[in-house]
């Protein structure tokens, strides 16, 4: 075992300056992800800095009709939320589909977007693998790719962002509020993971002595006309191959506006704006939703044993907007739209 220090932070002021002193430490919330990759000797924090008893375990309204979700809101807690489940259960279906009751009780809201890969790779520490160890290769590229990306990989890294919760958060438009020395600031959803590029041992732009104190959604949820489906290999405690969330705003049928994200296919919540604006004023049937996963999924890039996945996700976009257009989005079978 690799010996570290363990100290608790009383307030998040306390905790910013924890964590700006000393370089090899890192936060722990719920631990689900870090205990394990330090059990695997990816991740060697000298120091571990308890967050979970700071006060950010609410969730409260925003004057412009949002909500506030605190970053350590445990996940079964956000998803059973009366408000999200009312207003937001396009949120509340992605978080249920995600791990397993027990670990989504202890998973938090913050270390659910910064929790890392899956890929085989990245967790057997005798491979080589740029993102655990810049400069070392990449092993999956040529290795045993099949839960890799399609989209936007670089040549340094085909990894993909495992988050279920994180693919709505990038469709609903939320924000992420931090915390570092040099004070708060906040970051658009769509700017908080990064692609992998050279740089892959970076997975978002928060500055490692940062904390996340907060998710914010915008007032619309979305609730009439929504789906997530999440396709992967057990009906449960598997992450995504590919995962879809829509949301429509129609009017009658014809699309007002429309949000999609996926999920399991890129190093971030993948979204194409080029996607949502064909729907628009559109009627919503199966050929326009169609052409919205033929841009989707422009430039997409098998490896291999990942090939699957392209027409995988071309599959699973047409069905999740067609759940969302019929207002069922739990279906397992969808009538045809006409
Ligand atoms: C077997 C298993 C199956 C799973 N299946 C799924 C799944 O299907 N879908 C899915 O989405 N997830 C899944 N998960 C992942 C799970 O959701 C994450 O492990 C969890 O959300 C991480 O939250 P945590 O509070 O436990 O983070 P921790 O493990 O405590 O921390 C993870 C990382 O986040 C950092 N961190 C934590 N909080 C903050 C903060 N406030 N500010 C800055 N940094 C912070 C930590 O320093 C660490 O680097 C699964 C996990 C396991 C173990
Ligand atoms: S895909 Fe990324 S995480 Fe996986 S082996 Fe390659 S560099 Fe490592």
């Amino acid at each position: 075992m690799t010996p570290f220090h363990y100290t608790r932070a009383s307030d998040v002021s306390d905790a910013i300056r924890q964590i700006a002193a000393d370089p090899a430490a890192k936060f722990i919330a719920g631990g689900t992800n870090l205990i394990d990759l330090m059990k695997y000797d990816v991740e060697h924090p000298a120091r571990l800095v308890d967050i979970s008893q700071l006060p950010l375990k609410s969730i409260e309204e925003t004057s412009d009709g949002g909500l506030r979700i605190g970053a350590l809101v445990p996940n079964s807690d956000l998803a059973y939320h009366p408000l999200i489940e009312q207003r937001y259960p396009l949120l509340a279906s992605a978080i249920l589909a995600g791990a397993s009751q027990q670990l989504r009780n202890m998973a938090s809201t913050g270390g659910n977007l910064v929790q890392r890969t899956r890929c085989f790779y990245f967790y057997d520490a005798v491979t080589p693998c740029n993102k655990r160890q810049p400069g070392s290769g990449c092993s999956a590229i040529s290795g045993v790719n099949r839960i890799n990306a399609i989209l936007g990989t670089s040549e340094a890294c085909i990894a993909t962002h495992p988050s279920d919760m994180c693919v709505v958060l990038a469709a609903l438009e939320a924000t992420v509020h931090v915390a570092g020395p040099a004070g708060a600031r906040a970051i658009a959803f769509s700017d908080f993971h990064r692609l992998p590029d050279n740089t892959p041992q970076r997975d978002t732009n928060l500055e490692p002595d940062e904390i996340i104190t907060a998710i914010e959604l915008p007032p619309k949820g979305f609730s009439a006309n929504y789906s997530y489906l999440k396709i992967r290999d057990r009906l449960s405690y598997a992450f995504a191959l590919v995962s879809v969330a829509a949301a429509l705003e129609l009017d009658g049928d014809t699309i007002k506006e429309a949000r999609l994200a996926l999920g399991g296919v890129a190093h971030k919540p993948w979204r194409v704006s080029a996607a949502e604006a064909v729907l628009l004023g559109q009627r919503a049937d199966a050929g326009i939703f169609a052409q919205a996963a033929d841009i989707m999924l422009r430039g997409a890039k098998g490896y291999g044993h990942n090939n699957f996945k392209i027409g995988l996700a071309r599959r699973a976009i047409v069905r999740t907007l067609s759940q969302a257009a019929h207002g069922t989005p739990q279906s397992q079978s969808v009538k045809k739209i006409r």
